[in-house]
C-alpha cells in the first residue's frame, strides 16, 4: 500500500533489516508451520509434554523465540537493544497466565513494578503494560462489574486487589513511566474501566501517565471514548485497539442470552477504530493516543491525521505499537520515517507463555483468515534478497 508519498508498508527490505536470512528462513517455516490444523490443535499439550521431557529447546528456539522477548525480564535486553538499534521502543508484557491465588497476584504485581523501574529513565521502554486479571480476582471483577453484592470474603479480595493496582499505578507515576492497562472482557470491564478512571483522575493531572484500552470491536466503544474526552478534567492517555476475545464475547452472550457486545461485522470494527483514531488526534492538546493495531490503514490513518494536524511524526503524544514477531512491515517502516513505534515483548517462563503463543499461533492460521500476509512478506523478502545476490 502506497498512500503516503514517504511510507510504504510493502518496503521489506527495511521491514527486515534487522533479520538475517537464517532468521527469515526460521520464521518462514514457523509461520507455514500455524497452516497444519492438526499442529493447532495438539501444539499446545504437545509443547507442555516437550518441555516435562527436556525439549524445552524445540520452543525456545521457534515459536518462544519468535513471539517472545526471552523467560525473565532480564532475557529481555537482547531484545530492547535490537529493536532499539531500529529506534524501536519495548513494552515490557509479563504474559504469564493460569492459577489465581493471592500469593501469584502478589508475585506478579511486583513482577510489574520491575518492568517499571526497567523503564523508568529509559527512552528504549516508553511505556509499561499489566493486566488487571493478573493482580486482582477475576470473578471479583465480574460480581463488581453487574453490582453484586460480594461476600465478606470477596471484599477483602477486591481491597487486595485494589491496593495492588493503585499501588502499580502510583509507582509507575513516581517513576514517571507511562502505564498501560490492557482492556478484557466486556463481563469484566466495568470494573476495570472505574479503577482505570480512578487512577487517570488521580495521577494524570499534569500529563497522561495511566492510559487505559478502548476496544472498538465492542460497539459501545466510541460512545464511551468521547464521553471520556468530554467529561473528564485530567489529561488523557488511551490505547486504541480492535479487541481480542470476540469469540468468547459471542459465544457468552448467545449462552446466557443477552445483547452481542461486538459489532455485527468487521467494516463497522474498522470504522469505530478509525473513528476513534480520528477523536483521539483532533483532541491531541488533552489526549494522548497509542495506535495498537496491525492494521495497515489503520496505522496509515494515524500518519495521514498527523499530517492534517501539523504535527510531527515523532509528537510525544501519539505512538504506534504491535506485537514482538508480527507486522514488521508496518513497525519497522513507520520507525524508519521517524514515527514513534514500541512493540509489545512478552516474557515469562516457556511453560506459563504458552496460552499466549498459541493465540498468535491461531491469529496466523488460515483458520483465522490471516494467513499469508506474514508469510507473504517473509517470502517477497527472501525473494527480494535472492535477486540483490
Ligand atoms: C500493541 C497491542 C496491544 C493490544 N492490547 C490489547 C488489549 O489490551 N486488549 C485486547 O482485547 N486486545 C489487545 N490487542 C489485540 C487487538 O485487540 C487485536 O486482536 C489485534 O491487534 C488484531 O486487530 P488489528 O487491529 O491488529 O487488525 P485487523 O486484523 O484488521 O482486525 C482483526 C480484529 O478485527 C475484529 N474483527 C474481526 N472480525 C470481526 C467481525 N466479524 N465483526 C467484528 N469485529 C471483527 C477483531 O477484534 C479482530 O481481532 C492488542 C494488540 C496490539 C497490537
Amino acid at each position: 500500500m502506497q498512500v503516503n508519498s514517504n511510507i510504504s508498508f510493502q518496503d521489506t527490505a527495511t521491514a527486515f533489516a534487522h533479520k538475517t536470512d537464517k532468521d527469515l528462513g526460521r520464521a518462514r517455516l514457523l509461520f507455514r508451520s500455524f497452516d497444519y490444523p492438526i499442529l493447532l490443535k495438539w501444539g499446545p499439550a504437545l509443547a507442555k509434554i516437550a518441555v516435562s521431557l527436556g525439549f524445552k529447546f524445540v520452543i525456545k528456539d521457534t515459536i518462544f523465540k519468535q513471539f517472545c522477548g526471552g523467560e525473565n525480564i532480564n532475557d529481555c535486553v537482547t531484545a530492547i537493544d535490537g529493536l532499539s538499534h531500529s529506534g524501536i521502543g519495548t513494552i515490557l508484557d509479563y504474559s504469564v497466565e493460569g492459577e489465581e491465588s493471592e500469593a501469584v497476584f502478589k508475585h506478579t504485581a511486583a513482577e510489574i513494578k520491575k518492568t517499571i523501574d526497567m523503564a523508568k529513565g529509559n527512552a528504549d521502554i516508553p511505556f509499561a503494560v499489566f493486566k488487571v486479571t493478573g493482580i486482582i480476582d477475576s470473578h471479583v471483577l465480574e460480581k463488581k462489574s453487574a453490582n453484586t453484592q460480594l461476600s465478606p470474603s470477596e471484599e477483602i479480595l477486591w481491597d487486595n486487589g485494589s491496593k495492588r493496582f493503585f499501588d502499580i499505578c502510583e509507582h509507575a507515576k513516581h517513576s514517571n513511566v507511562r502505564l498501560f492497562i490492557d482492556a478484557e472482557e466486556s463481563w469484566i470491564q466495568e470494573a476495570i474501566d472505574r479503577l482505570a478512571e480512578d487512577a487517570i483522575n488521580q495521577f494524570n493531572t499534569e500529563k497522561a501517565i495511566i492510559y487505559n484500552t478502548v476496544q472498538l470491536y465492542r460497539h459501545d466503544r466510541l460512545a464511551y471514548l468521547k464521553k471520556q474526552i468530554a467529561e473528564t478534567s485530567a489529561f488523557l492517555g488511551f490505547k486504541l485497539v480492535r479487541g481480542a476475545y470476540m469469540e468468547k464475547e459471542r459465544a457468552r452472550a448467545a449462552e446466557k442470552g443477552y445483547q452481542d457486545p461486538i459489532q455485527p461485522n468487521k467494516a463497522s470494527t474498522d470504522n469505530d477504530y478509525d473513528a476513534a483514531v480520528t477523536v483521539c488526534l483532533e483532541n491531541h492538546d488533552k489526549v494522548s493516543v497509542c495506535i495498537g493495531t496491525h492494521n495497515e490503514n489503520s496505522s496509515m490513518l494515524g500518519v495521514q491525521l498527523l499530517e492534517k494536524q501539523n504535527l510531527q511524526p515523532n509528537d510525544k503524544k501519539v505512538y504506534f505499537s504491535q506485537l514482538l514477531g508480527m507486522s514488521d512491515h508496518i513497525s519497522f517502516n513507520l520507525s524508519h520515517s521517524k514515527y514513534n513505534v514500541a512493540k509489545y515483548v512478552p516474557y515469562g517462563p516457556v511453560t506459563a507463555v504458552i496460552p499466549y503463543l498459541t493465540r498468535r499461533a491461531q491469529e496466523n492460521s488460515s483458520v483465522a483468515g490471516q494467513m499469508g500476509r506474514e508469510l507473504a512478506l517473509i517470502d517477497s523478502e527472501i525473494t527480494r534478497r535472492k535477486n540483490a545476490k
